[in-house]
Formats: structure tokens, sequence, C-alpha cells
């Protein structure tokens, strides 16, 4: 593990703790180490929560687990349907509400495949999955409450960073989300890309994502797990390192140079496109996989044919694709969405240039779930009692 600082098992919350610390908590009250992999399974791959249930255990371990506060540490606060069957949870946690979104990767009937755009992840109809098309759920999670990045366009950073989320937070967006599915779905991939940025919040996000991949929890597979992040050089590279390569990345360019990125995303100061195109260069991607560039196209600020050309020129020697998001209204911003006739000439012009170059589709924006909607949404408890809570990690 490369989290960082040391911490004691004992003190992760349960939810957050991997086989290897609960061997360490488990070896404390002198049991064997394999029942670390029982209660790890019953939590993760059962989503059982009540030691009483957890059978194959002997009565005193179960008695002793009571002690523990083994619930999701976060409760529905409502759910929001969109027509197009989405779903945006809102969800109450300890001093912070924040949002996670369960979209049904169903196709319109006769549409080809390059036209799901849904297609958030790498999609690839390589791998064998039991499940029919139709039921696939991809779940949009969260890693802060408000977001340090201000992106101009996007709602979540409007009020700042509030706290970075726990590991056990993340994870529990996924466990809630499961018990949101409806007969027949099944959760087939996870895209970081709801509120914050997660590799600004490096050591949490990287903790769920071990738990999460874990082949006795719930065993979501890396390369259906996306990490979306405005470009935080050292964060990719250690995301890369850290998980070699496996798990997906999704990088918010948003211009094809500096000049009109500074605009937009600030950021851009700090990571310039060239820096963040070298380390896309370096990102340890399996053979056939492909980083995805996310580019929001707001009218009149980076939509026009020469950005369309010079994106395609700066991304030609990298193994991408571009997903364009027509940008989503967000009140006050005095930003527009570029117009459909726009947003196809600029795809257009980036896939004649032989980059893959796909249009996201709108998903839930009835119900304010589609992308930068997810907003900060007030405080909810005296900021003294955040103090200790918030332990939104620095920059990696
Ligand atoms: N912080 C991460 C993930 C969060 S946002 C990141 O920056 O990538 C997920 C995607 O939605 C990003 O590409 C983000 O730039 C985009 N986005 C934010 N606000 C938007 C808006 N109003 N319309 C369309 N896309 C938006």
């Amino acid at each position: 593990m490369s989290d960082g600082a040391e911490v004691d098992p004992a003190e992760l919350h349960p939810l957050a703790r991997l086989p290897e610390d609960w061997e360490v908590v488990l070896a404390r009250a002198g049991e064997p180490r394999f029942r670390a992999r029982q209660v790890f399974r019953w939590l993760h791959a059962q989503g059982q929560h009540s030691p009483t249930e957890m059978t194959n255990l002997p009565r005193p371990l179960r008695q002793q687990l009571t002690s523990e506060t083994l619930d999701v540490p976060a409760a529905v606060g409502s759910v929001h349907r969109a027509e197009d069957g989405t779903r945006k949870l809102v969800l109450e946690l300890d001093g912070a509400r924040v949002e996670c979104v369960l979209i049904p990767m169903t196709r319109p009937a006769g549409e080809a495949k390059d036209a799901d755009l849904a297609a958030l992840p790498d999609d690839d109809d390589d791998v064998a999955d039991d499940a029919p098309r139709s039921q696939r759920v991809t779940l949009c999670l969260s890693t802060q409450y408000g977001c340090a990045m201000g992106c101009v366009f996007c709602a979540s950073g409007r009020a700042g960073l509030v706290r970075g989320l726990r590991a056990e937070e993340i994870v529990a967006q996924v466990q809630i989300a499961r018990r949101h599915l409806e007969p027949g779905e099944h959760l087939r991939n996870l895209v970081f890309m709801g509120m914050g940025e997660p590799l600004h919040h490096y050591d949490e996000t990287a903790r769920a994502l071990r738990v999460l991949t874990h082949a006795d929890g719930l065993d979501l597979s890396p390369r259906r797990i996306t990490v979306s992040t405005v470009g935080l050089v050292p964060g990719i590279r250690r995301l890369g390192r850290d998980f070699s390569g496996k798990i997906g990345l999704a990088v918010s360019l948003h211009a094809p140079n500096d000049a009109v990125r500074a605009q937009i995303v600030p950021m851009n100061q700090r990571y310039s496109v060239a820096d963040i195109l070298a380390a896309l260069a370096e990102y340890p991607l399996p053979r056939r996989r492909r980083i995805t560039i996310e580019y929001t196209l707001i009218a009149g600020v980076n939509d026009r044919p020469e950005h369309a050309e010079e994106l395609a020129r700066v991304l030609r020697r990298l193994r991408v694709k571009v997903n364009l998001i027509p940008m989503n209204a967000v009140a006050g911003a005095g930003l527009e969405g570029s117009p459909p006739e726009r947003v196809a000439e600029f795809r257009e012009r980036v896939a004649r240039a032989g980059l893959s170059c796909f249009v996201r589709v709108r998903r839930g924006d009835d119900v304010s779930a589609a992308c930068g909607q997810l907003a900060y949404s007030g405080p909810l408890v005296d900021p003294a009692r955040l103090r200790g809570v918030g332990r939104a990690s620095r920059e990696p």
C-alpha cells in the first residue's frame, strides 16, 4: 500500500479496512488469519452489515463485532428519478451531503454502438459479460463535499471545498447504490465524476479503490472504473504507479492550449496543457486501453473550428479518445453550452483528424444530475464540528 502515513487498522472505519487490516485487528482478538477474509466478504461481497447474520463466524466473534459500527456511514436523504431512468441519490453523511448518480446504460433501439455515448468509461465489448447491455448501470460517485478546483462552468466548486470524503463514505456510495438497483440491473461501471477532485484527495480515493476492486469483496474490475481529474499531474503519476495503469483515467482538458484553458480551469496555472499531456504519455496504460479526454463545449469559449484542429494536433501521439460534453446549464455561470450544430461540427473535425471522438449524451438533467450540476447545498453543521473531520488530503 502506498497510502501515505501508516495508520493503525483498528482506527480505520470497518468499511475502509482491507483484509490485511482486518487480520491485524482480529489477531488482537486472538482470531486466525482466515477470519479476516470472511468478515471482509460479508461486508463487501454480501453487503451484510449485521454481525449476528455472519453465520460462518464463531459466536464470540460475532458478539465482539457488534461493538463496532459496521453500518454504512450514510443515509439516503432523497432519490430523484429522471425521465431517462437516471437516479440521483442525495446522501447525508456526517457533516456533508453528496450526490451519486445511477445511470442505466440503455441504448435506444437501433442506435449504433458509437452513438452509445453514455459509454462514459471504456465500454468495450471484448470482455465476457453475462448481463445484457440494457441492464448495465454506471454509478457516478463523489469524492469530496464541494471542490477546491473552481472550474468556472461547474457547480460543485461554487462554495469551495468543505471536506473530503473518507474511504468508507466513498465505498458507502457503491453499497447504497447497489441497494437501489432495479430487478435485472447490474452495477457495471464506476466513474469518479461526481462532486470533487479525486486526485486532490488521493489517499482516501485510493483506499476506496482498493476495497472496491478486492477479489474477496465486490471485486469490481479496475478497467471498469474511471477516475476523472482536472489534471493534477503528480496525482496522475501516482495513480498510474499504484494501480499499474489498470484504473481507467479521464482528464478534463477542455481546451487545446493554455490561453483558452486558463480562462475556464484555474488549476491550469499550476499544471499546463503540456505538463498534463506529458503525464498522459507516461501513464502505464494496458494494451488496447485509452485515456479519455473530456472536453466541455462552451459557446464562444473553446468551441471554434481552430480549437478542434489544435486539439486533434496536440493529442495526435497519445492513446486517447475524446469525449465532448455540451456544457450543461449552471446557474450564475454566465456561460452557455455550444449549440448542437457546433458540437457536431467540432466532433466531425476531431474525428476527421483521426481521433475517436464521441458526444456524451446528457443524462438526468431534469433532476440536476448531469455533469457539473452536482452542487454544494449549504452548510449542514456548525463548521467547528467539521474540524478534524475533513481529511481533505493535500495534493499528492
Ligand atoms: N474533478 C474531476 C471530476 C468531476 S467533474 C474533473 O475535473 O474531471 C466530471 C466532468 O464533468 C469533468 O470533465 C467536468 O469538467 C465536467 N463538467 C463540470 N461542469 C460541467 C458542466 N456544467 N457541463 C458539462 N460538463 C461539466
